[in-house]
């Protein structure tokens, strides 16, 4: 930390990402990546001519991207905002929709970034916890008095999913303020609550094309609301940075949009073997949590969480821990291909059969 870092900074807690190692020797299923590459149309768009497109700026207003969107989602363009990874969209959101006096109300599980951009960005928190089990009760967001609410729904690092029906009702009980429905796992097995957007002017439902369309590297998210509030987006966008997307991650982006029958199939897959995990998990003892997206949340009483994440890790198999209230017992596992987590599993059986018999040999008294 300099000395000239602003005062208001000094206390931000940054976010920090789960491990990405540059090669390619562990089973990564720590930050809930697609197993499966992009659509092949994608990898066909981005050929030699539009690299050597990159000499010119991208479309400030990337057409032909939110063209793909709208048809897909029964919008129109003006709907629909592009952000670099969806990360970009929540923070525009934020920057648009809470100030000092517009407090931001999320769970207290739920995307660690929600916290970190408030912080950057001096908004007040106002953190609602979670039931015991994890579920999000959604009375306790009716009638906040237009603060503006942040919902992942599925819900991050759980997995955990709400009706659309009961969305609706928190957004309905909040007409004074923004509604902001993450979406990011949401096609693996959510309701989207997209469909009401014509209904409620106070919705805004964000989506990335990182987890479920297999272009995390690419950076690409959009938001999709109503008119006027994708017009409130765009004047953050421009007046930060109006070419934030750039012209290989538009041409993979449209592609893949258009690739529906891809998308399909590979969602159901991964979709597939979560289930078939978490009853891999079941039958071994562990807690795990209903999950509605591509990673499950699971724990076991046979060993602490972060000591089981260092053990697999040993192992060469990264899952994420979070050292957080709550949550400290608990591993976030993405789902990878069905060969994947077959050696998760018999790296499991391994590791917890090795801790009951180091138990085993203790002393008793
Ligand atoms: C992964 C994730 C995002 C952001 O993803 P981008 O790669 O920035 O699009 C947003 N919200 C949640 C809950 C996520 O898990």
């Amino acid at each position: 930390m300099s000395k000239f870092l602003s005062k208001r900074l000094q206390n931000l807690e940054p976010y920090t990402p789960g491990e990405q190692p540059q090669d390619q020797q562990y089973i990564k299923l720590n930050t809930n990546e697609n197993p499966y590459p992009p659509s092949p149309w994608a990898a066909e768009a981005i050929n030699a001519a539009a690299v050597n497109q990159l000499r010119l700026y991208s479309d400030p207003t990337c057409e032909k991207l939110l063209q793909a969107i709208a048809t897909r989602y029964e919008l129109q363009p003006e709907q629909v905002m592009p952000g670099n990874g969806s990360d970009e969209n929540l923070f525009f959101a934020l920057r648009a929709f809470c100030d000092e006096d517009t407090p931001l109300a999320y769970a207290d599980v739920t995307y660690g970034c929600y916290k970190v951009w408030a912080g950057l960005l001096h908004i007040p928190s106002h953190v609602i916890p979670l039931e015991k089990d994890f579920s999000l009760d959604p009375k306790k967001y009716y009638s906040l008095g237009g603060e503006t609410i942040v919902i992942a729904n599925p819900n991050a690092p759980t997995g955990m999913a709400l009706p659309a029906a009961e969305i609706e009702k928190i957004v309905q009980a909040n007409a004074g303020g923004v509604v902001i429905v993450d979406e990011a796992y949401v096609d693996f097995g959510g309701e989207s609550c997209v469909p009401l957007i014509k209904k409620y002017p106070n919705l805004l439902v964000v989506q990335t094309f990182s987890k479920s369309r297999s272009l995390a590297g690419a950076r690409l998210g959009f938001a999709m609301g109503s008119a006027e509030l994708i017009a409130d987006l765009n004047r953050v966008k421009f007046s930060l940075n109006p070419y934030n997307i750039n012209r290989l991650t538009l041409l993979a982006g449209e592609t893949a949009m258009r690739d529906e029958d891809y998308f399909r199939r590979t969602c159901g897959i991964v979709a597939a073997t979560r289930e078939t995990t978490a009853q891999e998990l079941a039958k071994r003892g562990f807690a795990v949590l209903p999950s509605k997206a591509n990673f499950v949340f699971a724990r076991t009483d046979k060993m602490a969480g972060g000591a089981l994440y260092a053990a697999l890790k040993e192992k060469g198999i990264l899952v994420r821990h979070f050292d957080a209230p709550r949550i400290a017992d608990w591993l976030r596992i993405s789902i990878g291909k069905p060969e994947d987590m077959h050696k998760l599993m018999e790296a499991l059986d391994a590791i917890l059969e090795n801790a009951s018999r180091a138990n085993a040999a203790q002393p008793t008294d």
